[in-house]
């Protein structure tokens, strides 16, 4: 994946705030994601947005959520509706361990604690390690949520590149190695193996042991993140780094893709020692994570087809992706690449020399259609003749509309 160079940062401080001088040193790291800031423009009925991240629910079985929401009130309302414990409904923690099975994880549900979305335990994950200046590695591009999250804390972030295979090795042992000759304490690894927001590409299963061992030979911890690991479309799933090496890797998941979004139901599975500290954390930041929430999670999984309705909404996402890849083959320019997703919700494109996805996305609102621009997926600039195409949200044939009104625009920006 090619890169170039740095655009100027954005600060979240501007000077008609009364309240500048009082903000913790922290916040300026705080900015608006560039998507957040598309999200209204995007949202308009006559815009194609293929900039956001929205899983497609319409396959949901809402009539028997329904049902089964009303059960939870009848039946364990006042358990539903009260506080629990900051680790997490012990139910829920039991059938999280199940689902994980499906990836080669042994896990002990006490190991595992729910949050809210593994955003939260993103959040958790970098206050328990990470002071002003350390180093936490990620694959470049990366979750912009996670990026926010490091930069929240004052974390340096470092990119490792990723080809068609995911994170290359190479580039992760060399860049271990440049953070120790300048005496930076590195934290951890984050990493998205399956299916990578907004690569989308997959970690190859070689490659799985060999990153474990150099995270291990250089006593990096590693953050597993793996909200998309069942949206394979040919119902594949990867060994998770976790299973292969239990204590060193801190796994995150999240129900968001796989169920409801809404629900902002995640979980993060620690090493023992490190799962004390992260319900501490927990405790601090929510007291403990919705008790109904966690109930509705849990009925679903006990008495729904839940494997049969992630095999509905792989169906849903992978007649999208073909969609968008058969767009982006008859319509996109010369000179544009983009990649092959296996699963998931993401496309990576790669634009020509001397166009500037940030500059052009003006433009192309104009045209009706939106993407996320490449810079928002690093944490130094890099990124402008990169853009990220979502195909989850719209119908097929929004997308291919929307594929050509891009082309179009890319189109008119070449001659320029
Ligand atoms: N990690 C990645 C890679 C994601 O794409 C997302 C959502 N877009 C999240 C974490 C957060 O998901 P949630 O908080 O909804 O579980």
């Amino acid at each position: 994946m090619t890169e170039n160079r740095p655009a100027k940062p954005q600060t979240g401080r501007h000077n008609l705030d009364p309240h500048l001088e009082r903000y913790a040193a922290r916040t300026t790291g705080m900015t608006a994601s560039e998507i957040r800031a598309l999200f209204a423009v995007a949202s308009r009925p006559e815009v194609v947005s293929l900039a956001g991240g929205m899983p497609n629910l319409a396959a949901l079985p809402l009539d028997t959520l329904s049902a089964q929401v009303g059960e939870i009130i009848a039946e364990e309302g006042l358990v539903a509706l009260q506080y629990g414990s900051a680790h997490g409904v012990p139910a829920l923690r039991d059938q999280i361990c199940e689902i994980m099975a499906l990836e080669g994880i042994k896990a002990h549900p006490d190991d595992v604690v729910v949050t809210v979305g593994s955003q939260m335990g993103l959040d958790m994950v970098t206050r328990l390690f990470c002071d002003p200046g350390d180093v936490v590695i990620a694959e470049g591009p990366s979750y912009v949520g996670a990026l926010g999250s490091f930069a929240a804390y004052q974390a340096k972030v470092v990119h490792v590149a990723m080809d068609d295979q995911g994170l290359v090795p190479e580039g992760l042992r060399e860049a271990l190695q440049q953070a120790e000759k300048a005496g930076q304490r590195v934290k951890f690894l984050y990493t998205i193996p399956n299916f990578h927001n907004p690569a989308g590409v997959t970690l190859a299963v070689e490659r799985r042991a060999e990153i474990v061992e150099i995270c291990r030979e250089h006593g990096v911890l590693i953050v597993e993140d793996n909200p998309y690991g069942l949206l394979g479309f040919d119902g594949q799933t990867y060994p998770a780094l976790r299973s292969l090496d239990p204590d060193n890797v801190v796994y995150l998941g999240s129900f968001s893709k796989t169920f409801a979004s809404g629900l902002r139901v995640g979980w993060v599975l620690a090493p023992h020692a490190v799962r004390e500290k992260l319900v501490l954390a927990a405790e601090s930041a929510t007291l403990c994570p919705p008790t109904f929430n966690q109930m509705i999670v849990s009925r679903y999984l006990a008495t729904h087809d839940w494997k049969g309705q992630i095999k509905k909404f792989r169906e849903n996402y992978r007649e999208r992706r073909d969609a968008m890849l058969s767009a982006l083959q008859q319509h996109l320019p010369p000179g544009c690449s983009w990649t092959h997703p296996d699963g998931g919700f993401y496309v990576w494109v790669t634009v020509p020399e001397g166009v500037d996805t940030k500059a052009m996305l003006p433009r192309a609102v104009t045209a009706r259609v939106a993407y996320a621009s490449g810079t928002g997926f690093y944490a130094d600039g890099f990124g402008s003749r990169q853009m990220r195409l979502s195909y989850c949200y719209p119908t097929p044939e929004r997308i291919r509309e929307g594929v050509r009104r891009l082309a179009a625009v890319l189109e008119s920006e070449m001659d320029l």
